[in-house]
């Protein structure tokens, strides 16, 4: 498979330069040249399967020339330090509604089902090429904490993650301040998330520090990501439909990559209906299903902290598709929208969007209320972000298609929230226990390129 940029202009690359650069040169995003379909046979050979065996079947088209000994290694050992068997288990509501909860990995949230692996992958291709890499990433809390497990202590990797100084749950900063190898770093902007995203682009566009530094990424812009994420669509589609149906999903949404992963699962073939975006207050997305107008407004703090984001950077994936796979169009958008922090999309393209896509927001009084309702008919204790995916897939639910909320966060990853709404505690898993007691090292740095450059500069290996 090759993978072209979503602004049309970056060279084609190959699927181990899009694993390693993340952004394209053109500032763009790295897509397959075409989805690949799978047969209705290998669906159905699927059906039931180990995660593991599922999740070889979904990347083989995506991987080009990789060894498939080794890349089936490679998914086996991602999961197997999963707290669950089954890796992501499907839990059932009520008659209609389920929750896939994909929060057993390491740090408790969504995030690490990709990152595991992809901390395996670049391992694997940098060891055969001889070759280091800095990532450097943004993050409104998981994806940080993810990407640091994965490569802490790894030999080819330095790690720099950037966060909104003071604006992430405390479970999350510690799990990326606590860490002791070297090789990983958390930076505390000051500043909110989506100042941090444009710190981390504008380090992408500076080519001179891009390539010293060797730069790659592994935010939700890097393709990979997204890759390892239709894998439980596959899964929980499969399992759920019976062969006939289809399976809607209610998609707790930030930078739209969990959800874009339910896309391409759709375009491969698999069973999935109706994708819900579920937003919190900052709406950007919903609003944009409204009324076809993306427009920024300032983030709002609110309960869910991964999903207060205004510019989702995976969306340039699906307008690229709008705009039928055109370059140039989708340039022209993100023109538009760096000038005037707003685009209109084409008729054509909003009716488009409405047809593949629903959407809701969700705000605090009804999250709080969603977790106390869940609580009380099943027992069982949602986080903040999973109980706006739930609030919103009860808006949706139809009869001929069964309804699966992604649960994107273990309660105890948001102790604050879940204590507001339930008045009770929430310990962390027992593998953890002891993360309030480790000590924490963390940089605290302006919201300036040239100072997070240079603390860069002076800790990467040589
Ligand atoms: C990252 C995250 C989200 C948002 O996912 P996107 O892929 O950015 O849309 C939702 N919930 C939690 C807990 C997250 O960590």
């Amino acid at each position: 498979m090759r993978y072209i940029s979503t602004r049309g202009t970056a060279p084609v690359v190959g699927f181990e330069e899009a694993l390693l650069a993340g952004l394209a040169r053109d500032g763009g995003l790295y897509v397959p040249e075409e989805w690949p379909v799978l047969s209705p046979e290998t669906i159905a050979s699927l059906r039931g399967a180990p995660y593991e065996t599922v999740a070889l079947d979904v990347l083989r088209p995506f991987v080009g020339g990789m060894d498939m000994d080794a890349l089936k290694a490679m998914i086996d050992r991602a999961y197997a330090g999963f707290g669950h068997r089954a890796v992501a288990p499907l839990v059932q509501m009520d008659a209609r509604n389920w929750v896939l909860e994909l929060f057993h990995g390491p740090t408790l949230a969504f995030k690490d089902l990709a990152m595991q692996l992809i901390g395996l992958l670049f391992d694997h291709v940098l060891e055969a090429r001889d070759a280091r890499v800095t990532i450097v990433g943004a993050t409104s809390g998981d994806t940080g904490s993810a990407a640091i497990e994965a490569f802490r202590g790894k030999a080819r990797a330095d790690v720099f993650i950037l966060y909104p100084h003071g604006r992430i749950s405390e479970v999350q900063r510690r799990q990326m301040t606590t860490p002791t190898e070297a090789n990983v770093h958390a930076i505390a902007v000051e500043g909110d998330f989506d100042d941090c995203q444009a710190l981390v682009k504008a380090m992408f566009n500076d080519f001179a520090f891009r390539d010293s530094m060797r730069l790659g990424a592994i935010n939700s812009i890097n393709w990979t990501r997204v890759l390892a994420q239709i894998v439980y669509y596959a899964t929980s589609s499969l399992a759920l439909s019976g062969g006939e149906r289809r399976v809607a999903y209610s998609v707790p949404t930030g930078n739209f990559g969990d959800i874009f992963a339910g896309y391409v699962a759709r375009k491969m073939g698999f069973p999935v209906g109706t994708l819900v975006i579920a937003t919190n207050e900052n709406d950007i997305l919903h609003r944009t299903l409204e009324t076809g107008r993306y427009a920024v407004e300032g983030t709002v703090q609110t309960l869910t902290p991964s999903m207060d984001i205004q510019v989702s950077s995976n969306f340039e994936r699906l307008l690229f598709d709008l705009a039928d796979r055109e370059g140039a169009a989708v340039v022209q958008m993100m023109d538009e929208l760096g000038t005037t922090r707003a685009m209109t999309l084409p008729q054509g393209q909003h009716e488009a969007l409405r047809a593949g896509f629903a959407s809701a927001r969700v705000d605090r009084d009804e999250t709080v209320e969603t977790i106390r309702a869940t609580r009380r008919e099943t027992g069982m204790t949602l986080d903040p972000h999973s109980a706006v995916g739930l609030a919103a897939a009860r808006r949706f639910a139809r009869p001929d298609e069964p309804m699966v909320t992604l649960a994107t966060a273990h309660p105890a990853k948001f102790p604050d929230a879940v204590r507001a709404a339930l008045d009770t505690e929430t310990p962390l898993p027992e593998r953890m226990a002891d993360l309030y007691d480790r000590p924490e090292r963390v940089a605290v740095l302006p919201n300036d390129l040239t100072a997070i450059e240079d603390f860069i500069r002076e800790r990467v290996s040589p």
